[in-house]
């Protein structure tokens, strides 16, 4: 399991997380949902040492992944990288690169090692599991900025499974997408649950309940900082929910 203890996180002296804790199970597709500005991209670079890039940022508290601490002075920051990738709102293949050489280019940035034999059947491996394999086998060497925005999104799917990540962190990822592709990133994402840990950001209220089996509702009131108001297997925060403010969400009436 990826854990979260007791996040707290500023941007210069702005508080925009107050000790946030959750659990997000190994092969268990978990949706962080809220309104904008709730903090839920900054957990999200928390969860993968992004919020350090950040020159004004700063946090507390602690992140483990099977018991391993990521924040530990002893683990290099490429390696929590690497078994935690991510996909943006925005897909960003590299657009003259083709679309092969994408999938491959996180092993280069992470330092790993792939022999020249190994890497057909990588880039194959990773644009099956990413649902994109069938459209593109017969024009790998085409660049990657060629394709519609969809397949873009999971050729950059692809390219963050390549180097095996346990946890794939999504911001978003069907935003800028039509319904078309939006369904086929869901069904891409219900196939990879069974071997990585997703954690998933979403504005979209039935998308959340169809990929995912847990929800954290944050909420940031009146300028305090943002905090999770409640959390919960996704079929309970949608149908009997604790908390008025959590029903009212789901519900639209926010
Ligand atoms: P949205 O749903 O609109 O994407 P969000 O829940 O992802 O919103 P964040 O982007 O995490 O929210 O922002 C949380 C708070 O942190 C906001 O008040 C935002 O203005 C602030 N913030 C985010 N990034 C930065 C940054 N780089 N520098 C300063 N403040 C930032
Ligand atoms: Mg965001």
């Amino acid at each position: 399991a990826l854990e979260a203890h007791s996040i707290s996180a500023w941007f210069g002296d702005h508080k925009v997380l107050d000790r946030v804790s959750l659990s997000m199970p190994a092969r268990m597709v978990t949706a962080l949902i809220g309104p904008s500005g709730c903090g839920k991209s900054t957990f999200l670079r928390i969860l993968n040492r992004m919020h350090e890039l950040i020159p004004s940022a700063s946090l507390a508290g602690e992140v483990w992944l099977d018991g391993q601490d990521i924040y530990d002075p002893n683990v290099k920051v490429t390696d929590a990288r690497k078994k935690i990738g991510m996909v943006f709102q925005k897909p960003n293949p590299f657009p003259a690169m083709s679309i092969y050489d994408n999938v491959l280019a996180g092993l280069k940035l992470t330092g790993m090692r792939v022999s020249r034999g190994a890497k057909d059947a990588l880039v194959e491996e990773c644009l099956s599991k990413a649902g994109l394999w069938r459209e593109v086998r017969e024009r790998l060497r085409s660049p990657g900025g060629a394709l519609s925005g969809g397949q873009q999104q999971r050729l950059c799917i692809a390219r963050s499974l390549a180097v095996r990540p346990q946890v794939l962190l999504m911001d978003e990822p069907c935003s800028a997408l039509d319904p078309t592709s939006t369904r086929r990133i869901e069904e891409t994402i219900g196939e990879l649950a069974h071997e990585v840990t997703i954690v998933i950001v979403t504005h979209n209220m039935q998308q959340a309940a169809r990929v995912s089996q847990q929800c954290a509702f944050f909420l940031a009131e009146q300028g305090t900082p943002g905090h999770i108001v409640e959390h919960g297997p996704t079929d309970q925060m949608f149908n009997e929910p604790i908390d008025p403010r959590t029903a009212d969400y789901v519900n639209g009436r926010f």
